[in-house]
């Protein structure tokens, strides 16, 4: 399912080949987050225009709306949102420790009550993995505990206890026709745990392994340890997905440090906030400075905004609340992400990477804005 190309000779970045039942992805690759069944404000033929090989869904929220009986009559997720195309879903896991309010961890999963309209939910490794195989997904994710990065060593220590404990349980449920399914490494930035949790999900055996654990709201020195510490002990012909990062010079590091699949909600979330994502970092194109700049968002983006809009006409189209500039907004930020995955492919394949990495990180500025808003949990 997975095929590893080549490995770069400067850092760990990989190019790969990952094949699903919609179609093969080129990795690394850049995932589109598709909460409510939809990549907000683009739809799915300017997302496959823009070069986006797989959107991710979420197993969560469709399940509580439209729900699965909705879903199911449709012919499953594909056919429900008319996307082609490979689509991963997550277990919902992240969402019943985020978002709900929960009553009661039990041993074979969670009793917790919607977020929306306070109904009691229970949600644990059998249902996740059901819900996914008749949501029909190219990959399903193991129903696993993700901790704050507050959580006391026990609490972590538990975590990754019944993570491994559902992961098992998870690897014997029915899927769907082909049908890949991804374990998850927990355990915060405590390496016996990152190791423990590793050794007991690869002796399990899954398809690919994700790192979770990450974006939820740690400082980025202590993000890339946890990957790192993770990282080490995966399986060289696997695929590596690195849960819920980043802004684009982290994906980067983290290519260099062996992770293959991305997803954020920073491209549709900063778009919200009338900012955009360029290669020397985000600029706010709702507050620019200048009224009166004709330039595109970015010299040299492919996107459809750059190549038809002016930043003066975008910023007016955000300060007047028309829909279409937040729409041009969102369609650059995804389309210079999939273009950076798109370099970082090119650079590995033609051996320059190390030159592509030191550039790239060289000339992106992060703001504190971004990367704070990166920790916000509600739409994932
Ligand atoms: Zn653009």
């Amino acid at each position: 399912m997975f095929e590893l190309l080549k490995v770069d000779s400067s850092s760990k970045a990989r190019l790969g080949r990952l094949t699903t039942p919609h179609g093969v992805i080129d990795t690394p690759v850049f995932m589109s987050v598709g909460t409510q069944g939809s990549v907000k404000a683009i739809d799915p033929r300017e997302l496959r225009e823009m070069g986006t090989q797989i959107i991710l869904g979420n197993t969560y929220h469709l399940s509580i709306r439209p729900g699965m009986e909705i879903i199911r009559a449709a012919g499953g997720l594909h056919s429900f949102i008319n996307w082609p195309a490979p689509i991963l879903t997550d277990s919902g896991g992240f969402q019943v420790f985020s978002l709900a309010t929960i009553r009661k961890i039990q041993a074979h999963g969670v009793e917790f009550r919607s977020h929306l309209d306070g109904s009691l939910l229970f949600l644990g490794p059998k249902e996740a993995m059901a819900i996914q195989r008749e949501l029909g997904s190219d990959i399903a994710m193991v129903f696993d505990e993700c901790p704050a990065h507050t959580s006391t060593p026990r609490e972590l220590r538990a975590a990754v206890e019944r993570t491994v404990r559902w992961a098992r349980e998870c690897r014997e449920q029915p899927r769907a026709p082909g049908q890949l399914v991804f374990g998850i490494v927990q355990g915060g930035t405590d390496p016996s745990l990152r190791e423990l949790c590793a050794r007991e999900l690869i002796a399990t055996g899954f398809d690919g392994y994700a790192i979770g654990g990450v974006s939820v709201g740690e400082p980025e020195p202590e993000m890339l340890r946890a990957v790192e510490l993770a990282e080490q002990f995966l399986p060289i012909g696997q695929a590596r997905y690195a849960m819920g990062l980043g802004t684009p010079a982290q994906l980067v590091e983290l290519v260099a440090r062996g992770v293959d699949i991305f997803d954020c909600v920073l491209p549709a979330r900063v778009a919200r906030n009338g900012t955009a994502f360029t290669r020397k970092g985000s600029i706010s194109i709702k507050g620019g400075a200048k009224k009166a700049d004709f330039r595109p968002i970015e010299e040299g983006c492919d996107c459809f905004a750059c190549r038809h809009f002016t930043r003066a006409y975008l910023r007016h189209l955000l300060n007047v609340g028309e829909i279409l500039g937040l729409r041009m907004l969102s369609v650059h930020n995804t389309r210079m992400y999939l273009r950076v995955m798109e370099d970082v492919r090119k650079a590995i394949a033609s051996a320059t990477f190390a030159e592509f990495r030191r550039e790239f990180v060289a000339n992106y500025v992060p703001t504190q804005k971004v990367l704070l808003a990166r920790a916000a949990a509600a739409d994932r």
